[in-house]
C-alpha cells in the first residue's frame, strides 16, 4: 500500500518504510532487469496484508500488480494458472465462467496470490491445507535475473521449499494454483458453552468441510462457524468490482465494533464482560448459502494488529484456554476474539504446518491499542506448545528457535543462499530468522 509518494506501508499501519525506488515492472523481461541491476534490498509486495515486516526495505520495493489475471488453465490437471498480483478477490470472475473455484482461501480476500502463497496463508479444514499446498507451480525471477519455472518435476527442491519462501528465493510472475468445479457453501453459526465445545471439538472439525470458532476470552459461551457445501439456491455471482467494493465497506456493525474498540480502553473493568457478551452476539449472523468465494472472506474495515501460532492440533485445545485464562488472569484490554482454525500437514519446508496437523490459533488487538502486553502473554503459551508462527504476522522467532522447530531450516537457508548469494532478497527482519 503506498501512502503518498515515496512511502509505503501495511494495512495495519505497524510497518511503514519508505524504499528508495518503487517500481512496478510491466512485463517479465522488464522485472529480471530490474532485479539483476538493483542496488540495495529488494522485496516484493503484494498487498500488504501482512503484519509483520516481510516487505519493509530502503531499497527497492516491486510492486507486481501489472502481473495480473489468467494466463492459463489445464482442465486435465485442474490447475489454473494465474498472474502474481492477482488480488483474490478477482480469482473467482477469472474462474467461474470455466465453471472452477479454488479449493480453499482464508478469511480475507484484499491479499494477492503470490502473498497469500508466500507467507503460508490459509482459511480452516481438517482435510485442507494452506494456500501454499494449493500452489502446483510457479515462475522465478531469481537474483541473477535468470527465470526458472518449479513444479513437482522441475526444480522440485526449488518447489517443495519455495511454495513459502516470503520473497526469499526470488519473484514469483505467475503461480499454477489446483482448482476444482465451482461450488457453493453454506455458513452456519452456533453457539456452545466452553465445555460443550471442547467436548464436541474433534468431532465439529471432522464433519465439517470448514469450521473455526471465536472465543471472546471474558464471555462464557464460544461462537462457532462452519462452512459446507450444498446445492441449495445462492445468489448471481458478484462482478470483480463488487466483490473489490464488498470489502471496503463499512456496515453498521463494523462501525458499533469500531465505537467498541475505542471506548473499552477508557473503562474495561466496566466494559470488558459485557462487550465480549455484545461483540459474541455480534459475530453470530443468520447462516446463508453464497459462492466460495463470496463465502469465505468477510469485510475486515476496521483495523488491528494480529499474532498466530500454530501448535501440533493435539495441544490445540489446551492451549487455547490457557491464552484465554491468561488474558483473564492479567485483565489484558482487548475486544477481539481468540481465533481457533485446523490445517492440514503439509512439506513445505519453512511451512507451519510441515509434518503435521495444526491448531492455527490467533489473537488480535485493535490498531490503536498497544499490542505488546497480549503478544508477549500469549506468544510465551504458543511457544510452550511447540507452536510456529504465521510469518505474515506479528511474532519474535530468533534464528536459533527457528532452527529447532523446522526439520528443514538448515537446508532452506542453504537453498537461500545458493539461490540468492548476495543476500540481495534479504531486510533487517528476514536477516535475522536466515542469517547469512
Ligand atoms: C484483515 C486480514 C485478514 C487476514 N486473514 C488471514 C487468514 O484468514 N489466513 C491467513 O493465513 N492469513 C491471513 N492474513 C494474513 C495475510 O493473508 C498474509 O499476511 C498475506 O501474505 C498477505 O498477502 P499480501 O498480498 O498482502 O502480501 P504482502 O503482505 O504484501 O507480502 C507477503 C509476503 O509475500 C511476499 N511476496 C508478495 N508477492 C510476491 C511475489 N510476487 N513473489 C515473491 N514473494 C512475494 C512478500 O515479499 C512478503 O514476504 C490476514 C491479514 C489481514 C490484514
Amino acid at each position: 500500500m503506498i501512502i503518498g509518494g515515496d512511502r509505503w506501508s501495511n494495512w495495519s499501519g505497524s510497518v511503514v518504510c519508505k524504499p528508495r525506488k518503487i517500481v512496478r515492472p510491466p512485463d517479465e523481461v522488464d522485472l529480471a532487469a530490474t532485479v539483476r541491476c538493483a542496488e540495495g534490498n529488494v522485496r516484493a509486495a503484494g498487498n500488504g496484508m501482512s503484519f509483520s515486516p516481510l516487505c519493509d526495505t530502503g531499497g527497492t520495493l516491486i510492486d507486481l500488480s501489472v502481473f495480473n489475471g489468467l494466463t492459463g488453465f489445464d482442465a486435465g490437471k485442474s490447475v489454473a494458472t494465474i498472474g502474481a498480483g492477482t488480488p483474490m478477490w478477482e480469482i473467482a470472475s477469472l474462474l467461474h465462467p470455466e465453471g472452477y473455484a479454488l479449493n480453499t482461501m482464508g478469511d480475507n480476500d484484499r491479499e494477492t496470490v503470490s502473498g497469500a502463497v508466500s507467507s503460508g496463508t490459509h482459511g480452516s479444514g481438517w482435510n485442507l491445507g494452506s494456500l501454499s499446498s494449493e500452489a502446483a507451480a510457479f515462475n522465478l525471477v531469481l537474483a541473477s535475473g535468470e527465470v526458472l519455472r518449479c513444479a513437482g518435476d522441475e526444480n522440485p527442491e526449488i518447489f517443495a521449499a519455495g511454495r513459502t519462501a516470503l520473497g526469499l528465493f526470488g519473484m514469483m510472475t505467475e503461480i499454477g494454483m489446483m482448482v476444482r468445479p465451482r461450488y457453493k457453501l453454506v455458513k452456519t453459526y452456533f453457539v456452545h458453552s466452553i465445555d460443550e465445545t471442547f467436548r464436541q471439538l474433534d468431532g465439529m472439525m471432522q464433519a465439517n468441510r470448514h469450521f473455526e470458532f471465536f472465543w471472546y476470552p471474558y464471555d462464557d459461551q464460544i461462537v462457532c462457524k462452519s462452512l459446507n457445501e450444498t446445492n441449495a439456491r445462492a445468489p448471481e455471482p458478484r462482478s470483480a468490482p463488487a466483490m473489490r467494493a464488498r470489502g471496503e465497506r463499512p456496515t453498521p456493525k463494523t462501525l458499533l465494533q469500531r465505537t467498541i474498540y475505542e471506548a473499552l480502553p477508557f473503562a474495561p473493568h466496566l466494559m470488558l464482560q459485557p462487550s465480549h457478551r455484545l461483540l459474541s452476539v455480534l459475530r453470530k449472523s443468520f447462516g446463508r448459502v453464497r459462492w466460495s468465494n463470496e463465502a469465505f472472506p468477510s469485510p475486515r474495515i476496521v483495523r488491528f494488529n494480529e499474532m498466530e501460532y500454530s501448535v501440533p492440533y493435539e495441544k490445540g485445545a489446551d492451549a487455547v484456554r490457557e491464552i484465554a485464562e491468561a488474558i483473564r488472569k492479567k485483565k489484558i484490554v482487548t475486544a477481539y476474539p481468540i481465533v481457533f482454525r485446523t490445517v492440514a500437514a503439509d512439506d513445505i519446508w519453512m511451512s507451519p504446518h510441515y509434518g503435521r496437523r495444526s491448531a492455527a490459533i490467533s489473537v488480535h488487538q485493535y490498531h490503536r491499542q498497544n499490542p505488546r502486553e497480549l503478544f508477549e502473554t500469549c506468544e510465551a503459551i504458543f511457544r510452550a506448545y511447540g507452536g510456529r508462527p504465521h510469518w505474515g504476522k506479528v511474532h519474535t522467532l530468533t534464528a536459533a528457535e527457528a532452527a529447532k522447530l523446522y526439520p528443514k531450516y538448515d537446508d532452506f537457508r542453504a537453498l537461500r543462499k545458493k539461490l540468492d548469494p548476495t543476500g540481495k532478497f534479504l531486510n533487517r527482519h528476514l536477516g535475522a530468522i536466515f542469517p547469512e
